[in-house]
């Protein structure tokens, strides 16, 4: 048996970032990763960085993270291609617009410098690609992307310089507890105990909290991505978005389009994080939306294609919780298709969370996992504890 001050459970963006924040503070931290790090969600998203189109109560967050994303590159000693380039948020049809005006409304009542563009032209002054046909957008100067490889690996590689292990490959089959407080995790290699266990393993959090009578329901959506070849024959530098989210498209810096398409329930026996693919019908959907908005993007060459799958939860933001009703456990999960971005302020908060029992810079209340237990009926109670 070995002991660590603190396990971690997920090597996503999330994991990585709190076990590299634990690790600067001189924690003992083991990671435990099932597959490899970046394997699941943090590998498979878009990666755009936003505040803009957020949840209001994760705003203050989201701006947080901001600030950090400048330096970060800088901190992890490696290069994230973070840029800042915006985020436009489309109406493509008259429809959209009062939708959209809502988000520059909201973003700006939040203090987020965001405005409304009421021509194609000025949108296309911006993102000379977008189609002629626009009607109107939201601009956030300040949202971006990063590379979510590079990023994870620089977490990983930064926590590992300061003594954390990271290990890949071992599944956490289960917590271990003495009474109601958790002390370890099980492996198919052996007990580890500690004391504490940091969840954040993503769509499979619901399994691993379950068998401690604990209720996290998740939608979980398939979501597919295209990137084309690289090109110098077309430039998109902001993130961009549709009101209905049936689309998003950003451009690496090595040259790449990354575009994504309408998410569909995901079919358990359909896909594993081996193999998550998509559907004929949901690569041409996915295309012809992306060719609506960007029309020249039908010139470039798909390199490839995958899915994602998304930890939607009922309320579309995550847990952040140091549990009261099980000392020793910290989850941060369900990050609803918005996880990349705030990465940064996860790790810091799951830190606070592990070595303080909370953060004096956020209202963490909504962020609570028993909000999803007191609206159960008596049978899931009875299921779920
Ligand atoms: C297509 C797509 C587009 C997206 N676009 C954006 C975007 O533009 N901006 C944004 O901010 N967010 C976006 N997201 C969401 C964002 O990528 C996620 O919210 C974020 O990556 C979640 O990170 P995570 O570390 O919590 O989870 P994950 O990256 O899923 O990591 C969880 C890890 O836990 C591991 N694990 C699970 N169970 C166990 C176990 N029992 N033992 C050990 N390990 C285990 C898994 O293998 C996995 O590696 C997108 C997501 C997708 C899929």
């Amino acid at each position: 048996m070995s002991t660590s001050e603190v396990i971690v459970i997920g090597g996503g963006i999330t994991g990585c970032a709190t076990a590299y924040e634990l690790s600067k503070r001189g924690v003992k931290v083991t990671l435990f990763e099932r597959e490899s790090i970046h394997a699941m969600a943090s590998g498979w998203t878009l990666a755009g960085v936003r505040q803009s189109g957020r949840d209001a109560t994760e705003l203050p967050i989201a701006r947080e993270a901001i600030k950090r994303w400048a330096h970060l590159g800088e901190e992890l000693e490696a290069e994230l291609d973070y840029v800042q380039n915006g985020n436009l948020r489309l109406a493509l049809v008259p429809d959209h617009e009062a939708m959209i005006r809502q988000v520059v409304a909201d973003g700006n009542a939040a203090g987020i410098p965001m405005e409304y563009l009421d021509t194609a032209d000025a949108v296309r002054q911006i993102a000379p690609e977008v189609n002629e046909t626009v009607v109107g957008a939201s601009f956030c100067p300040t949202d971006g992307h990063a590379d979510n490889h590079k990023v994870v690996r620089a977490y990983d590689d930064a926590a590992r310089r300061l003594g954390a292990a990271i290990i890949s490959g071992e599944e956490v089959l289960g917590l271990t507890t003495h009474g109601d407080r958790v002390t370890g995790v099980t492996t198919a290699k052996g007990s580890y105990t500690a004391d504490v266990v940091v969840v954040a393993a993503g769509i499979y959090t619901p399994r691993l909290l379950e068998s401690l009578g604990l209720y996290l329901p998740l939608n979980i959506v398939h979501c597919p991505v295209a990137q084309t070849v690289p090109t110098d024959d077309f430039t998109l530098s902001p993130v961009l978005g549709v009101a209905t989210g049936s689309f998003a498209a950003r451009q690496t810096v090595g040259g790449g389009v990354r575009f994504i398409g309408a998410s569909v329930p995901w079919n358990e026996g359909q896909h594993t994080p081996a193999n998550v693919g998509m559907t004929v019908r949901q690569k041409e959907n996915m295309t012809r939306n992306a060719i609506a908005v960007l029309p020249r993007l039908a010139d470039l060459r798909i390199e490839r294609v995958w899915g994602g799958l998304i930890d939607d939860t009922l309320d579309l933001i995550p847990v952040f919780d140091a549990v009261p009703s099980h000392p020793g456990l910290v989850v941060g999960a369900g990050f609803s298709g918005h996880g990349f971005g705030i990465g940064p302020m996860s790790g810091e908060i799951l830190a606070n969370l592990t070595t303080e029992g909370g953060d004096p810079r956020f209202d963490l209340s909504p962020f609570r996992l028993h909000r999803f237990a007191e609206g159960v009926t008596e049978v899931e109670a009875e299921l779920f504890g």
